[in-house]
């Protein structure tokens, strides 16, 4: 939390005019206890009484008090979701590449339950590329759409042997050029596999930037191009974990949790969600009560922090 929004929160002052130079409302919000003390994510147990802070409005905001809140935003969520990660697991770019594809219209989780089986007897794009169809789709059956989606891994690892070497291209025009490989898996890839900066913007991205009123784009080559105008590039990936985990466990699409939200001084759509602190506690999702999170393998920071695997398919 930043000095000067902690300090506000702990005195429950109203905070600042908006840049039309009308005072802010001011309504009362619970905060939630910060993920990084205790080193459980997202821990609600012990949120503090409700205090009154400051509303900021975004009617008339200027485009500096626009950028200020958004990276506000996005430190406050840094803080939430310290070991912030990409949700599907990957040794390499290639498995990423495919778990990205495979998780169209279906979990993280499921995708990470289904790609050891897959990569253990298709470990490269060769061995994909001359799968015998029906065999893979029997090993995505648990993803969904798994013929389509057979079609899709088997057509762009045929690509990738024929007009990359074998080899996941790392450049966003090379990328788009593979079968069902739109912009938001490419970057994706082109974040977490090659370290180079991306905004995903998938639908809890989307919804979530415009409840914030960072934009009121609908096409997410829009979004991505009006959200990367608030934040420098080197941002941008760690951005779409923050925001993502964000949709994914407290502002959820049909019942964000706002007594619970830890931005909510800083959000023009608070009150769309469940407003009672005690009610709102009930909405969170994963991580609440020691649930493990998506992948079956996460990074070190999140299993340090005291997140748990999740279990391998039919364990759980
Ligand atoms: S809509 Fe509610 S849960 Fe979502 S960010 Fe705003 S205050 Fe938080």
């Amino acid at each position: 939390m930043t000095k000067k929004s902690a300090s506000a929160k702990k005195t429950g002052t109203a905070r600042k005019a908006s840049p039309a130079g009308k005072t802010a409302s001011v309504r009362k919000v619970t905060p939630v206890k910060k993920a990084v003390a205790t080193g459980a994510s997202v821990a609600v147990e012990k949120a503090a009484p409700a205090k009154k802070v400051a509303v900021e409005a975004p009617a008339g905001e200027s485009r500096t008090a626009l950028v200020r809140r958004a990276r506000r935003i996005n430190r406050e969520l840094a803080e939430v979701y310290p070991y912030a990660h990409p949700e599907l697991d990957f040794e390499n770019p290639f498995q990423l590449l495919v778990a990205t594809v495979l998780s169209a219209q279906t979990t993280d989780l499921r995708v990470n339950q289904t790609t050891p089986g897959l990569f253990a007897r298709y470990p490269a794009p060769e061995d994909l590329a001359a799968a015998d169809p029906e065999q893979v789709e029997e090993i995505l059956r648990p993803c969904g759409f798994f013929r389509a989606k057979t079609r899709s891994v088997i057509g762009l690892s045929k690509a990738l042997v024929e007009d990359f070497g074998g080899e996941v291209p790392g450049r966003l025009e090379d990328l788009v050029k593979l079968p069902g490989v739109g912009r938001k898996t490419a970057f994706v890839v082109l974040g977490n596999a090659f370290g180079r900066p991306g905004i995903t913007v998938d639908t809890h991205f989307q919804r979530l930037v415009r409840r914030w009123k960072w934009t009121a784009e609908t096409d997410p080559d829009n979004i991505e191009a009006a959200v990367g105008a608030l934040f420098p590039k080197s941002d941008w990936t760690d951005l779409s974990h923050h925001v993502i985990w964000h949709g994914r466990r407290i502002c959820h699409a049909r019942k964000p949790a706002c007594g619970a939200c830890p931005i909510a001084p800083l959000c023009p759509a608070y009150g769309e969600g469940e407003t009672d602190p005690e009610k709102a506690k009930k909405l969170l999702k994963y991580e609440k009560g020691g649930l493990p999170g998506q992948r079956l393998k996460p990074p070190q920071a999140y299993l340090d922090a005291g997140g748990r695997p999740a279990p391998p398919l039919g364990a759980a």
